[in-house]
């Protein structure tokens, strides 16, 4: 069975085989050993400099490492502004809420591009006892595979003197993302996306600077804490010790390909390729593709088919697509190319969508 949903991803057999290493005391050298390689690993995938940014490693989803980010690095006097049109960003919403985090919202509908002016607008408007320290935005929107503009609002945020903490979850890996803007504090991911381990594992990858002014407010998910302790070749609770194997194998598998720009490149094709073949199938994309991510691209039903037909006739061939969300769920479906998949797969998933659809 090909995965071509967003996560978890086919794998390589390269890091599956990698689940079957020996049995590890997590309080022992080994583990930290393997601790160590998988954050040093992570901050290399974008030429991080260990001395500026750090990689805190959690167990537990991609969501966990997205609240612990934003739960922890908007101070208890500061305000955070999210930037929302989709699901996941709606979702940080939705943890500032639980939280009682000082927040504020702006949505637009899950279709549309955030609009900047607006954005800036409501920076600029902020009276000054209440002025936003903080904003959160999803990187790529899965919900739609709309891919965010994180220079301008980077950009932005640095004029405002903001710091900006990302949902790179579904972007990490793949997307361009410049950590070089001072004004970005963090991007929360997970192992099992674009990075092609398996779920179990997430992380944050923030400036140390924002660490040092981190509020704890949750026990679990407390990124200080997680953050010294794992500096210290330490670690608090039990880690999912073999989705740490999966995830530093995955590294070294990724570093090998090329890193970044290969990654990038690789998806890229593929999903020109999906693009090209549903085109010429009649099948149109939902957000252009020039707007689009390269990891994941959500496209029209066809006229009269249910997604469930169109997804159990691709299942019995050996495919699994996604469905879309909410009320999108009606009229789209999504086809992801991360993970182990090869232009052959792609020919073959667009010969079976064209039978379905005689
Ligand atoms: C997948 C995803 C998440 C949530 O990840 P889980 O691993 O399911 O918790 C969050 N944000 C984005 C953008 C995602 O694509």
């Amino acid at each position: 069975m090909l995965l071509l949903n967003p996560g978890p991803v086919s794998l390589s057999e390269r890091v599956r085989r990698s689940l079957l290493q020996p049995d590890l005391c997590h309080r022992e050298s080994e583990f930290f050993d393997l601790q160590d390689e998988a954050r040093e690993r992570l901050l290399a995938t974008y030429a991080l400099d260990p001395a500026e940014w750090t990689a805190v490693l959690i167990t537990a989803s991609g969501t966990a490492a997205v609240e612990s980010m934003a739960i922890s690095l908007t101070p208890r006097a500061g305000r955070l502004l999210t930037l929302e049109n989709g699901v996941y960003g709606e979702r940080i919403a939705a943890i500032c809420e639980q939280y009682g985090i000082a927040h504020e919202r702006m949505r637009v509908a899950w279709t549309r591009a955030l609009d900047l002016e607006a954005v800036a607008a409501r920076l600029d408007g902020a009276p000054p006892g209440a002025r936003f320290t903080h904003a959160a935005v999803v990187h790529h929107e899965t919900t739609t595979g709309r891919l965010n503009d994180l220079r301008r609002l980077a950009e932005l945020c640095r004029r405002h003197g903001v710091n900006l903490l990302v949902d790179g979850v579904s972007s990490f890996g793949a997307e361009a993302i410049d950590f070089g803007d001072e004004s970005l504090s963090a991007v929360a991911a997970t192992a099992n996306k674009c990075l092609h381990g398996v779920p179990g594992v997430s992380f944050v990858i923030v400036r140390r600077s924002a660490l040092r002014q981190a509020s704890s407010r949750a026990y679990y998910l407390d990124l200080g804490r997680l953050a010294s302790l794992q500096d210290r070749r330490d670690t608090p609770f039990t880690p999912a010790v073999h989705a740490y194997y999966a995830l530093v194998e995955a590294l070294r598998e990724f570093a090998e390909q090329g890193g970044r720009p290969a990654r990038h490149r690789a998806y890229a094709a593929l999903a020109e390729q999906v693009r090209g073949g549903l085109a010429a199938l009649g099948i149109d994309t939902v957000v252009p593709a020039e707007e689009s991510s390269v990891v994941l691209r959500s496209y029209r039903l066809p006229a009269g088919m249910a997604y469930a037909s169109l997804h159990d006739a691709l299942k019995a061939s050996g495919f699994v697509i996604y469905a879309g969300q909410g009320e999108l769920s009606k009229t789209l479906f999504r086809i992801s190319t991360m993970g182990r998949l090869s232009s052959a797969d792609i020919d073959r998933l667009l010969k079976c969508i064209a039978q379905v659809l005689r």
